[in-house]
């Protein structure tokens, strides 16, 4: 456009403004002094545009090289192919020392030149960037320095939606959603959902955070609420923080989490405790005691530590009669050696957290009566006692307002999605 065409055109726009803008200042006669004056026609020119910046240079006017590193290539070589001399590449190397160590550069990473628009193209700058979110900057011209910057990382809300074919992680990589994502959504509905037993058209609505560095997801952040739909019911997980990290919390404002309890039964002393090698009183033998005994008169009740279902009550030759219990896709207990398995504690019952589901003995392989008692995460045996519960406090009462006007905006976003499209919608830019 020219020049003359261009100036009209501001000039245009600004008087369109001004018509609007001063209706305002009409009743306000005390500002009149504040007035914007009255600008000139080539006043509106000094508009020119933004210089172009790249990692924080202004690059106009400049030739800028971009290539990748290539392999076993190092910086001196890099340099030494621009014409930089050998003695600035050894200087270079000196002042980076502690900020970036120039034996790291990598092969397939990125690399700018900035150069001069001289004939030999005299290198200003050598940007390495050394991770999606880091880069390192070599500045070659007048001083030799090195700075080591932050690319800004911008948080976005996405909104999905998906139904289950098969499994939940397969509907996620479907969608397109991270293995790390999946892991997420399943730890929030740990004591909800048993993820193994989903109905084909289970469905879910979810909103998270994208991290996006130039426009390009770099990653997924944390789940900001779920709506998932198993069976027919439905469950609602919102994120909140009450000031020891972010938990999840159902409608009501109940933590999803549910704490085991501690110990399954009052006891007199632990004559026992979880290790990979002891004496075993019976077999007078070493081996490993995976379990934690509790020394407890006979008929003493013993609780199950959690919610959950019975996968086992039988008698066995080495652990008496015992029960073993399915708390959710993470834990699993169980209870040996008791007098008396409770009536109605069978394989498929569910429990509730300190349901009775037997008593104290000396039942199959035991000298005494104790409970032993054995904890499994994730299918591995571990030491009950050892094991960080997870914390099950609900919303606060100071917390209450505050989380309930999270809860209805998280709630009505989720109500916007809907399970048709199956495309990702933008929420919101966070930063
Ligand atoms: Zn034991």
């Amino acid at each position: 456009m020219p020049k003359k065409q261009l100036s009209l055109l501001f000039l245009a726009i600004f008087s369109v403004s001004l018509y609007f803008l001063l209706p305002l200042f009409d009743h306000t006669p005390e500002h009149e002094a504040e007035l914007p004056p009255v600008i000139q026609e080539d006043t509106v020119v000094i508009s020119k545009p933004e210089p172009t910046r790249l990692y924080g240079m202004i690059i106009d006017s400049m030739v800028v090289i971009e290539d990748k590193v290539k392999r076993n290539q190092n910086i001196s070589e890099i340099l030494t192919a621009h014409n930089v001399s050998h003695e600035a590449i050894f200087k270079l190397a000196n002042v980076s020392r502690g900020v970036f160590d120039v034996r790291k550069i990598v092969a397939n990473r990125k690399y700018t030149l900035i150069c001069q628009p001289d004939s030999v193209k005299t290198v200003k700058a050598f940007v390495y960037e050394h991770n999606p979110t880091e880069y390192v900057v070599f500045h070659l011209q007048d001083t030799i320095s090195v700075e080591k910057k932050q690319k800004e990382i911008e948080i976005i809300e996405k909104g999905i939606s998906g139904i289950i074919e098969s499994n939940l992680a397969m509907t996620m990589s479907e969608l397109g959603l991270s293995p790390q994502l999946t892991n997420d959504f399943v730890d929030v509905f740990a004591w909800q959902i048993d993820f193994f037993r989903l109905q084909k058209g289970d469905r879910f609505k979810l909103i998270y955070e994208d991290h996006l560095v130039e426009g390009q997801s770099i990653g997924t952040g944390r789940i900001k609420s779920i709506y998932f739909e198993h069976f027919g019911n439905g469950f609602y997980a919102f994120h909140y923080d009450q000031g020891d990290g972010i938990d999840y919390f159902d409608e009501d404002g109940k933590s999803l989490r549910k704490a085991l309890l501690k110990y399954p039964l009052d006891f007199t002393r632990i004559s026992s405790r979880y290790s990979g090698n002891r004496f075993h009183p019976v077999q007078k033998r070493w081996k490993a005691h995976r379990g934690t005994d509790f020394a407890a008169p006979k008929g003493t009740p013993i609780r199950s530590v959690g919610d959950g279902i019975v996968l086992e009550a039988r008698y066995g030759k080495y652990n008496g009669n015992y029960v073993k219990i399915k708390h959710n896709s993470t834990y699993t207990t169980q209870y040996l050696h008791m007098s008396k398995i409770k009536k109605g504690i069978r394989p498929g019952v569910k429990v509730k957290q300190e349901d009775v589901i037997g008593y104290v003995g000396s039942t199959g392989l035991a000298r005494g009566n104790h409970l032993c008692y054995r904890f499994w995460k994730n299918g591995v045996q571990i030491d009950a006692l050892k094991v960080e519960l997870p914390p099950s406090a609900p919303i606060a009462d100071e917390n209450r307002i505050e989380f309930e006007g999270k809860r209805d905006h998280m709630m009505a976003q989720l109500e916007a999605i809907s399970f048709q499209e199956d495309d990702e919608t933008v929420l919101a830019s966070i930063k």
